[in-house]
């Protein structure tokens, strides 16, 4: 395949994964399940099903467990994570980890999927292009960014933006659970299907993932569009702004302007 098919035939994997379908099957290759080996679907989502991993049920005590200062419990987990090393994305290119950042007492915490160029030079989340639309969004909303709580699903730059793989997500995502349980946020919003992915443990399209409210560990959960895919396809911008509207209406915000 040409290296510009190539591209074109990324780029519109990546628009699909956005989406939150990850599976593709090739026309005319007939399937081999029986129809009665296929599970019922259920008629209505299953609230917060996060699948905890060993490290996430293990039992010794957390460093941040009992600190009442939420600054310091983040200081805290930031320093267990330390020079990263447990998963193969330290060994990938990376330069810097990117934590998180924000407001320890935040209301409302955003969750991307993972850092981009920008960010693994700046060590800061969601500066690039992305980043500039979260900061509308969040401005729209009637915030300012430093009121809310930034994370990812992963703190290192996965090699050419890709995807986090499972194994990826798995290692690092305990952190961002301990980040979750110090802040304490009244809602979460999961910024495209990767987050949405990580946190409910669903493997829904963005279509019923969208405008409904989860139950994560007892704190509300949003999902809507990542900011880079709107950036591709800013039509979807409609959509997001009634997501959005939907926390503001429960965290009482007003709206400064709709997100541009
Ligand atoms: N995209 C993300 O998911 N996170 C960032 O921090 C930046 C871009």
């Amino acid at each position: 395949m040409d290296p510009l098919t190539q591209q074109l035939l990324g780029a519109r994997l990546q628009y699909y994964r956005d989406l939150g379908i990850y599976d593709f099957y090739r026309r005319g290759v007939a399937s081999s399940v029986p129809a009665s080996a296929v599970a019922p679907q259920p008629e209505t989502m299953p609230i917060s099903t996060y699948v905890a991993t060993p490290e996430d049920m293990s039992a010794a005590p957390k460093p941040e467990a009992g600190v009442a200062d939420r600054a310091e419990a983040l200081r805290l987990i930031q320093e267990d994570l330390g020079e990263c090393t447990r998963c193969v994305l330290s060994r990938l290119g990376r330069k810097t980890i990117v934590f998180g950042e924000g407001n320890p007492n935040a209301e409302l915490m955003f969750v991307g999927e993972g850092p981009g160029a920008d960010e693994d030079e700046q060590g800061r989340p969601f500066v690039g292009r992305a980043g500039q639309l979260l900061n509308k969004m969040i401005e729209a909303m009637g915030l300012k960014r430093e009121q809310v709580y930034i994370a990812n699903v992963v703190k290192c730059r996965p090699p050419g933006n890709r995807t986090p793989e499972r194994e990826e997500t798995e290692t690092c995502s305990p952190f961002l659970l301990r980040q979750i349980a110090v802040i304490q946020p009244k809602a979460i919003v999961a910024l495209g299907a990767v987050a949405a992915r990580c946190l409910l443990g669903l493997n829904e399209p963005m279509a019923k993932l969208r405008g409904r409210w989860f139950d994560f560990r007892g704190t509300r959960l949003a999902v809507t569009y990542h900011p880079a895919f709107l950036l591709r396809d800013p039509r979807q911008k409609k959509e997001t702004w009634k997501d959005l509207q939907m926390v503001m209406a429960y965290l009482g915000l007003k709206a400064r302007r709709a997100a541009e």
